[in-house]
């Protein structure tokens, strides 16, 4: 279920990820809420939500602003009926998430996924005995080029030929609630880094988010930095950048998946 974004710094809700962004930017140090998918405008409680959001055929739907109604000039979608003012507008929807086949194949459950970002989703999320750190590390030791990667120590940590261990069910699957008794008096304060949130509701998600994790990996060519690759190869797909082709961020990632695979079977 949808929640409203939130700065995980002051705890202010917003009522769009867009404008969530432009506090966090204008208060400088401010983080914003790491479960929301950009495109569809939307937050979610839990990684799990989010995964399945990005996998449902509501994700990435078409801007209705594109959509013409009165025009004599009209390009019609053969596969949905649905009109577009230009010719441009109208295979940008054709390539968008609504008409694309699930191609992407997560190598552990088979199961089938419409993007990259999506099956990253899914791994991170748990599902599969490992963490999202371990989806991390493993995607540090790729040294993928341009470089990506943040922590130079996790590098060579997951380059190492360590066998991974996998956590345990509790630690990959464990939803925190937040607890009445972290009101303050004021408001309700997270005991790992003290900040205040509004609501219950904002607290738990900002335990169960990666509020406390470090960044990870940062975009070469705008330098925005994320906690999780799944947020990168969004950012990747979302074309702010204009940095890779989703042909070539699907033959990326079907790599990671790869590599992935063999680290848990060494
Ligand atoms: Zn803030
Ligand atoms: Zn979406
Ligand atoms: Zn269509
Ligand atoms: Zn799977
Ligand atoms: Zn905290
Ligand atoms: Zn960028």
């Amino acid at each position: 279920m949808p929640i409203a974004p939130f700065c995980l710094t002051c705890g202010k809700t917003f009522a769009t990820v867009s404008g969530m962004r432009s506090h966090c930017r204008s208060k400088r140090r401010h983080k914003a809420y790491s479960y929301v998918c950009e495109p569809c405008d939307l937050a979610f409680v839990h990684l799990a939500a989010l995964q399945s959001h990005i996998n449902s055929p509501r994700h990435a739907y078409d801007d209705l602003s594109d959509y013409t109604f009165n025009s004599d000039v009209r390009h019609k979608c053969n596969l949905c009926a649905k009109e577009f003012k230009t010719r441009k507008a109208l295979s940008q929807h054709k390539d968008s998430l609504a008409h694309r086949d699930r191609t992407l194949q997560c190598l552990f459950c088979h199961g089938m996924f419409k993007s990259a970002s999506g099956i990253a989703f899914h791994l991170e999320s748990g599902c599969h005995q490992v963490s999202r750190h371990e989806v991390t590390a493993a995607v540090h030791a790729m040294q993928v080029s341009p470089p990506i990667s943040l922590n130079p120590l996790m590098i060579e940590a997951a380059a190492a030929p360590t066998v991974p261990h996998t956590v345990d069910d509790d630690a990959a699957h464990s939803f925190v609630y937040a607890v009445p008794s972290s009101f303050n008096g004021r408001a309700y304060q997270c005991h790992l880094c003290y900040k205040a949130f509004r609501s219950l509701y904002s607290l738990t998600g900002h335990l169960n988010s990666p509020a406390h994790d470090d960044d990870e990996f940062m975009c070469p060519k705008c330098e925005r930095r994320f906690k999780l690759v799944s947020g990168f190869i969004q950012h990747l797909e979302s074309g702010a950048c204009g940095l890779a082709k989703r042909k070539a961020i699907e033959a990326y990632f079907n790599d990671l998946s790869g590599q992935f695979s063999r680290l848990l079977k060494v």
